[in-house]
């Protein structure tokens, strides 16, 4: 059984206010039994600013931040939202995760098990990138940053619905300040760069590092047919709440019949504390020992 502790981790960008100060060090708290029922019993696909309200909810402080609220959350890069939810899911559900993914191989189907461990994820995050990243194309020498929840979502809702390349370049007109002497970009300018210029752009984002790695690769057991998996770090948090949304349930039930308490104070204990609880019932019922075998 896990400890409710805190858990200290470090972004690679952090949030950048508008002194330009950066705050990197990020100090996470676990979901109070509230927010793990209302996660876990919300239906249909995740909603950005609900990602955003969870994690500012699991944020206990950030930097110079005490009050740390979903704008914050927004204003952070995709690589470091990545890494929170990732943190968060070792830190409620344990550092390994076993994926059964179906095998894409259509005369076979087979269900193939994957094992990631979040740890080895995580790994090598501590460093700090480069505010801005540069690289030399065609145009000229080009200087851009990591996105951020927030440039993502301003593009993806910008003068949609229109072609998909008009749409990527919403994305890059705001990430890019400059491209030899042409900045800040209009859309235009950056479909009107060379594809080469472009390509580089690209490819010097993904080599950044700026977000962790989540493409795994493994063989179907039973064809041996390659099995890729993208894995969606906020989308993987809400399915493990929803998991354990009958798990929670039940303790609910349990310490209520026994205890006579509300929903409402059981739900406001820490989870350890209600866990340490359901073991000593247990260990009543099956009439072990309410301490612990060293005493
Ligand atoms: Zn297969």
């Amino acid at each position: 059984m896990q400890s409710e502790i805190q858990r200290e981790s470090m972004l690679r960008r952090g949030l950048i206010d508008e002194t330009g100060a950066r705050h990197r060090r990020v100090l996470l708290r676990p979901l109070t039994g509230w927010q793990e029922a209302t996660l876990g019993t919300s239906a249909g696909g995740v909603d950005p600013w609900d990602a955003d309200a969870v994690l500012a909810a699991c944020i206990e402080r950030l930097g110079g931040y005490r009050d740390v609220v979903p704008d914050h959350v927004e204003a952070l890069s995709v690589g470091d939202r990545a890494r929170l939810a990732l943190t968060l899911s070792a830190m409620m559900f344990g550092d390994r995760l076993w994926l059964t993914v179906a095998c894409p191989n259509p005369a076979c189907g087979e269900p193939a098990d994957l094992q990631v461990s979040l740890a080895e994820v995580l790994d090598h995050a501590d460093e700090a990138e480069p505010e801005w990243l540069e690289v030399a194309t065609p145009d000229g020498p080009a200087r851009f940053r990591p996105p951020t929840g927030a440039d993502e979502r301003a593009a993806a809702g910008d003068d949609a619905p229109g072609p998909a390349d008009m749409r990527d370049a919403a994305l890059w007109c705001r990430i890019v300040a400059r491209v030899g002497h042409r900045g800040p970009l209009t859309r235009e300018d950056w479909l009107a760069l060379a594809p080469a210029s472009r390509q580089a752009i690209a490819l010097a984002l993904a080599d950044a590092g700026s977000a962790p790695e989540l493409f795994f690769a493994s063989h179907c057991p039973a064809c041996a047919a390659w099995i890729e998996l993208d894995l969606d770090p906020i989308d993987l948090l809400v399915r493990q709440f929803r998991l354990g949304a009958d798990r929670l349930l039940a303790e609910v039930h349990s310490l209520a019949f026994h205890y006579g308490w509300s929903e409402d104070q059981i739900l406001n204990l820490p989870r350890s504390r209600r866990w340490r609880y359901i073991e000593l019932l247990r260990n009543q019922l099956e009439g072990r020992s309410l301490l612990g075998p060293w005493s």
